[in-house]
């Protein structure tokens, strides 16, 4: 997944045109700028790529969450359905505007359950975020079908599943609203940025100037703008856009390498009955990030997992005891740890985690091995891989 292993002079170029001007700055300058708006390009690549009519780019995919939220109006006290399996910016993004983060099950896709997130609808609920985990996506049908039935947004965070579609559309593009990371480990990397896709020009609006101060955008004199409604500063530099620049312009070659990786590795472990895959739903097309399957049981899952690391495989993670990925070891959020007062209807729902019961997450993540599909490997490499993984798994059950 990672871009960063195809780093090369295609962004040093990129980077060096807004070295030349010096404008480091999104927003004007236009008579230094020498022609060059590298955030502005890179959001219409993003318009193609993710075929979507308009694109944010931010700071981060933590910032592309809240202000995807703030930009629908999701605020204090409104509840937020989340998976139980997704990074902490997840909650981190929704607590930051003082909403309630819902956690709910996954199922076998990895992803929300439909069911399970029927299940937590209130009065309170204002939005769905189904979390597109690791390279794929849950079943998007039916969760648009109850988004719909009870009038709720909603969001995708694609952060981990660029280039990945449902139906033929990308990932991130099928919600009200979808958000996207290209932090440094991303499929596309700008070193630390966002952004935030959507058909709905109010939404796109509304995140254009939260994410700038308020900043309206009119006219070409930032300090005469005026500020509809309040704002924060989740601006992309243009460095970062201009990295982001050259890697999105490479986005079909790195997910036809990925594609080719990953199927070797899938290929290879079909030989063996015990392991079966994650579901994809019908019409998904993974992004091929990463491979994932699963064991038969927790036991057999963990010895294959130390079987890897004693084989020299790594980048393969079963996340059931992980501190980042997993509700099972969120006890900063469980014990609500907040530097700063929380309001009561927070701490309330975050005290419930603590008794919740999440057998069905605990079934499929702690039964998971989920493998990260590097690009920089050489096709031997992924042969001798492929077999190692192989015999290890074997050696296990
Ligand atoms: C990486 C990631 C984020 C956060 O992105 P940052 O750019 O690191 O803030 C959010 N959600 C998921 C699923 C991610 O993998």
């Amino acid at each position: 997944m990672p871009g960063f292993e195809l780093f090369g002079d295609l962004e040093r170029k990129q980077v060096n045109d807004v070295l030349d001007n010096g404008v480091l700055m999104r927003y004007g300058f236009d008579g230094m700028r020498k022609g060059h708006w590298k955030a502005k390009e890179l959001e219409s690549e993003l318009q193609n790529a993710f075929q979507s009519k308009h694109v944010q780019l931010v700071s981060s995919g933590t910032a592309a969450v809240s202000v995807a939220l703030a930009a629908a109006g999701v605020g204090a006290g409104d509840e937020v359905i989340m998976p139980t399996f997704t990074f902490v910016a997840s909650f981190e993004a929704i607590m930051m505007l003082g909403a309630i983060p819902v956690l709910v099950d996954v199922d076998d896709t990895l992803c929300l359950n439909p069911e399970a997130v029927e299940k937590a609808i209130t009065p309170k609920t204002k939005g769905i975020m189904v979390v597109q985990m690791c390279g794929s996506m849950g079943d998007m049908d039916a969760l648009r079908d109850v988004a719909k039935k009870h009038n709720v947004l909603l969001i995708e965070d694609a952060c981990q599943a660029i280039g990945g579609t449902y139906k033929g559309k990308p990932l991130g593009s099928i919600g009200d609203l979808g958000c996207f990371s290209f932090d440094f480990v991303k499929t596309i990397t700008c070193g630390e940025g966002g952004a935030v896709i959507t058909n709905n020009k109010e939404y796109y609006t509304n995140a254009d100037h939260y994410s700038d101060h308020g900043h309206d955008h009119v006219g070409h004199d930032r300090g005469a703008e005026t500020h509809p409604f309040l704002g924060y500063n989740f601006r992309i530099s243009e460095l970062h856009a201009a990295v982001g620049l050259a890697q999105v312009k490479r986005l079909p070659e790195f997910l036809a390498i990925q594609k080719k990786n990953f199927n070797i590795l899938r290929e290879a472990l079909t030989e063996i009955p015990e392991v079966t895959f994650r579901k994809v739903p019908e019409g998904g097309q993974e992004s091929c990030a990463f491979l994932n399957f699963f064991l038969p049981d927790v036991e057999t899952a963990q010895n294959v997992s130390k079987a890897f690391k004693e084989n020299g495989i790594d980048v393969c993670w079963n996340y059931y005891n992980n501190n980042w990925h997993y509700v099972r070891e969120w006890h900063h959020l469980k014990d609500a740890k907040s530097l700063y007062p929380l309001t009561k209807e927070i701490k309330g729902e975050l005290a419930n985690l603590k008794t919740k019961d999440f057998s069905q997450s605990d079934y499929y993540i702690s039964r998971n091995i989920s493998c990260l599909i590097k690009m920089s490997w050489t096709e031997e490499e992924v042969l001798a891989r492929a077999n190692k993984m192989v015999e290890s798994i074997k050696s296990c059950i």
